[in-house]
């Protein structure tokens, strides 16, 4: 599905919960999504208003229709329009402002890269609207039950407050709108989601208190994991391993996939080349398993020359990258056969916080959404902020 929220180790954060006096009293938030960065060129504009183009000390309108936006090094062209080096943002005057084939609410906002990368393209809109924008990509919203979608705006509301406070509620960028973060596609209004986002307006998950990264993953496999292993951020009990058998009809319950030796060596030559190590032929890999469930932490990788541990996340990535795109998870075993091995893993994702296809399960058997988040976030409150 869509929504495999994985997470770019390097961003994560060694926080893991935020202090209550931040949250009292507290208005709906606004948050920068960001949508490109670098060099691009990206197709802009309004389909029914002139669009409002604003920097410091200045400010003018394009008509409406598309307009072509091309950044550059120190400046960006966008229409008639050259900006050097400054910061500047963009809104279309009916609120719906175009980015590629999607719409976008709030404003669209353009810095220089900090170091000096080209630029960043932010979207700038209250959490209440971005939510829309990620339930709908996050889950289907024809497929799912009303409780599903409801359980997922109060993790990915708690997720995105997450972002905002442990970073600063001023900083211009808090998610990335795909997998790193949660997916973000911009405007949605789809009846289903609109309710479920509305249903729960303001509510995020609490443990004593404090608001926490509140992850989600596509399909556990029949246990969640632990966040701690995970990602080596401190331990959570909200964040601890459940068993689940919502998802256990669904087609990532159980998987396998099958990897050539030729293909294991293909992917871990280049990292294994920066250790220093010479790769012989791949003859066994062995997971290591975590303490507090079955993922692999590590994998034993027995090779002609000698023997190594290599990350089971790294390994995953770098196997599916090489053309493989079948490793769902870290939950495998392990058997040789004919000229390589037989992956037979469960679930699909991180495997951490929330199974959004057994929160599906689960709402089809009747359970509520309240039911839901108390059953993956174990010992978490709801408490409602705005
Ligand atoms: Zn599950």
């Amino acid at each position: 599905m869509r929504g495999l929220s994985t997470i770019h180790l390097s961003t994560l954060l060694l926080v893991s919960a935020l202090l209550p006096s931040s949250l009292d009293g507290l208005e709906e938030q606004w948050i920068g999504v960001q949508i490109e960065a670098g060099n691009f060129d990206v197709e802009v504009g309004a389909d029914g208003a002139a669009l409002r183009v604003e920097w410091r000390g200045g400010r003018t309108e394009l008509p409406r229709g598309i307009h072509s936006l091309h950044s550059r090094e120190l400046e960006v062209r966008l229409g008639e329009l050259t900006i050097r080096n400054g910061s500047f943002r963009f809104q279309a005057a009916d609120g719906r402002t175009r980015i590629g084939p999607n719409f976008y609410e709030g404003w669209i906002e353009l810095y220089p890269d900090e170091y000096g990368d080209g630029w960043r393209l932010v979207n700038r809109v209250p959490v209440e609207r971005y939510l829309l924008g990620v339930v709908s990509h996050e889950m289907s919203a024809n497929s799912f039950p009303a409780a599903a979608l409801e359980a997922q705006a109060i993790a990915a509301r708690t997720y995105a407050l997450f972002q905002i406070y442990s970073r600063d509620p001023q900083k211009r960028i808090h998610v990335y709108s795909d997998t790193r973060s949660q997916v973000y596609g911009g405007e949605n209004l789809h009846p289903a989601v609109v309710r479920a986002v509305e249903a729960t307006r303001g509510q995020v998950l609490v443990q004593d208190g404090l608001i926490f990264e509140s992850f989600f993953h596509s399909t556990c496999g029949g246990r969640t994991r632990s966040a701690s292993d995970a990602f080596g951020i401190a331990e959570l009990p909200t964040l601890e391993p459940v068993s689940c058998d919502g998802c256990q009809d669904t087609r990532f319950w159980r998987w396998q996939a099958r990897v050539s030796s030729a293909t294991v060596h293909h992917a871990l030559d280049g990292p294994v080349d920066k250790l220093g190590l010479r790769l012989g032929a791949i003859r066994r890999i062995e997971p290591i398993v975590e303490t507090r469930g079955d993922h692999a932490a590590y994998l034993q990788v027995i090779h002609g020359k000698g023997s190594f541990l290599f990350n089971a996340d790294r390994f995953r990535s770098l196997v599916n990258r090489a053309g493989v795109k079948t490793v769902r998870s870290t939950a495998f075993s392990v058997t040789e056969e004919g000229n390589g091995f037989l992956l037979e893993g469960r679930g699909w994702g991180h495997g951490v916080g929330m199974c959004q296809m057994g929160a599906k399960g689960y709402a089809e058997r009747g359970a509520n959404a309240i039911w839901i988040l108390k059953h993956y976030y174990r010992g978490a409150k709801i408490r409602s902020l705005w």
